[in-house]
């Protein structure tokens, strides 16, 4: 298998070099594989940084960065070695490095999303997620054992877990972005302003700190023919800059087939 398969499956360059379980993802093992070098240093004006001559590349993430952001920065670096291979130089910023920056067909997308594969792979996930609830306590756990963010392990496990399932993230205006798992149909989207039987709402307006999961009539959190007849599950938990995350899943898939 080439470098350019690798790059659209990280997950079996991993398995080709023996991962078998999540802490045998030794990143930098995998680096110097593709003749790439890692420092971490104080870096500035950037999260990360790379430079490649040939076949050869040095890696540079900043190394007061928390332990889930450089390893991210250190994927998403590994994802340009991988993609734009040669001599090339480039510096990512943390807004590059951003884990809700995967869809798309930029460059920074695509090596975010070679991120997310290479320190999350699929069939690794889906065993550690599968029949645990979409919450925040499963979220947590998992990003324990991935060593990943809050945020990008929620987007993971809405695409992996065992439940459909989407996440919302909610500013005091409303809504700011949200990313659903493939089972859930596109054209459902989450209301711009969550209900205000919501617990994003209760969080945001200083109800509540956090909740914990709870169940919802579906109407407070889409406009849908039929939402009043269903409930979706809830668990919302404060954000950076006042903004609120949720996790909403269907234990009930009934709502999703129409
Ligand atoms: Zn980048």
């Amino acid at each position: 298998m080439t470098m350019n398969e690798f790059r659209l499956r990280p997950d079996v360059l991993l398995n080709r070099l023996g991962v078998r379980r999540p802490s045998d993802i030794d990143l930098e093992a995998i680096a110097f594989h593709f003749g790439a070098r890692v420092e971490y240093r104080s870096l500035e004006s950037c999260a990360a940084r790379i430079i490649g001559v040939d076949e050869r590349a040095i890696i540079t993430i900043d190394e007061n960065s928390p332990e889930h952001r450089r390893r991210f920065s250190l994927g998403h670096e590994l994802g340009h070695w991988l993609w734009d291979r040669g001599t090339f130089a480039l510096m990512c910023k943390q807004t590059d490095l951003g884990e809700t920056r995967q869809r798309g067909d930029t460059r920074e997308a695509r090596a975010n999303r070679f991120a997310a594969e290479l320190l999350m792979p699929r069939m690794l996930f889906r065993e550690e997620a599968r029949g645990r609830p979409i919450t925040f306590d499963t979220v947590r756990y998992l990003s324990g054992v991935f060593r990943t963010s809050l945020m990008a392990t929620s987007i993971r496990a809405v695409e992996l877990g065992s439940y459909p399932a989407m996440v919302v993230l909610t500013g005091g205006r409303g809504r700011l972005w949200y990313w659903s798992g493939e089972d859930v149909p596109r054209y459902l989207q989450p209301r711009m302003v969550p209900g205000r039987d919501t617990s994003a709402h209760r969080i945001i307006t200083g109800d509540f700190v956090a909740t914990g999961a709870m169940e919802v009539d579906a109407d407070e959190w889409f406009d849908h023919p039929d939402a009043e007849n269903h409930v979706v599950m809830e668990d919302s938990v404060r954000s950076h800059g006042g903004s609120v995350l949720s996790l909403i899943w269907w234990k009930d898939e009934s709502m999703l087939q129409l």
